[in-house]
């Protein structure tokens, strides 16, 4: 037997998925093995899931030992979990959006958190921004999103998918991408790929941005007109500068910096605010 048998699997009677809660449920207990081990819970660890649905990996993580916060948005599997997991002492059910919850509601330790989910793919994004304001908090966090959402954290300057959430993933966390999961892993099964990713944010952080909001506000407005010039599309934040003041080239596009790159030009213009 694995060391993270998933038990038997237990669907809720009678729910049917919810598309508006991106509901695709995990069915397939050899892809619920592996996306277990690659989270390794362990025995006192406090783990928190993201969306939990019918319980698919909160079983065998419950088994290891850890304790689990589970936030789970639709009220009637809130409900269900609650009910199924009421006689375990280290599972505790917030019902709510996970967009709105406050991580720091749990824990005062640093790098205590490790957070997992099954993603629901239609808010995978601001969720992972929402959740990196927390970064000092999180030792870890593995996720299951759309593979194209994977390619996006982990993409290096120079290809396609490079952007703005992998920049800002990048600067907090360090990305890999572990493996991918076929749509038929799941009921419904979804239309596209998905994968599994580990985010694990920086013990000493490698490059330090004096203002991490002016350092997101410069690789939106950047990337808010990839194919422009940075001389064009950066226009409202570098107006009173002189370019040769600028630390990168101006005639080059967006995609063309990297986050280093953008670190420099951030700090540099925060600077020159602070001079004024
Ligand atoms: N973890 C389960 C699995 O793997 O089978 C379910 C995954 S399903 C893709 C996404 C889950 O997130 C659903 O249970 C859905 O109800 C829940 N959800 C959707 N939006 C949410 C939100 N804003 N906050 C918290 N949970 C949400």
């Amino acid at each position: 037997m694995s060391q993270y048998d998933t038990g038997k699997s237990i669907a809720m009677p009678g729910h049917r998925a919810r598309k508006r809660f991106g509901q695709n449920f995990l069915q397939d207990d050899n892809i619920i093995r592996r996306i277990v081990a690659a989270i390794a819970p362990k025995q006192g660890e406090h783990i928190v899931e993201i969306g939990p649905g019918q319980g698919a990996i909160t079983t065998p993580l419950l088994a290891s030992g850890a304790r689990l916060d589970a936030i789970e948005l639709d009220r009637d599997l809130a409900a269900w979990l609650q009910s199924r997991f009421a006689d375990v002492d280290t599972f505790t059910l917030h019902q709510c959006d996970v967009l709105k919850f406050d991580l720091a509601s749990l824990t005062t330790e640093p790098r205590s958190l490790s957070i997992v989910g099954n993603l629901p793919y239609n808010i995978s994004t601001p969720c992972i921004f929402h959740l990196l304001k927390y970064q000092s908090l999180i030792h870890e966090m593995t996720f299951m999103l759309q593979l194209e959402v994977v390619q996006r954290l982990a993409a290096q300057v120079g290809d396609d998918n490079y952007g703005r959430l992998g920049i800002m993933a990048q600067y907090y966390c360090q990305v890999d991408h572990l493996f991918d999961v076929p749509p038929g892993a799941f009921h419904p099964q979804p239309k596209v790929t998905s994968a599994i990713v580990r985010l694990t944010p920086h013990r000493t952080q490698k490059l330090v941005a004096t203002d991490t909001t002016l350092l997101q506000d410069v690789v939106r407005t950047a990337f808010s007109q990839r194919r422009k010039t940075l001389r064009n599309c950066l226009k409202p934040l570098i107006a009173d500068i002189h370019p040769d003041d600028l630390p990168v080239d101006l005639s080059l596009r967006p995609e063309n910096l990297s986050l280093e790159d953008y670190v420099n030009l951030s700090n540099t213009l925060s600077a020159a605010r602070q001079e004024k």
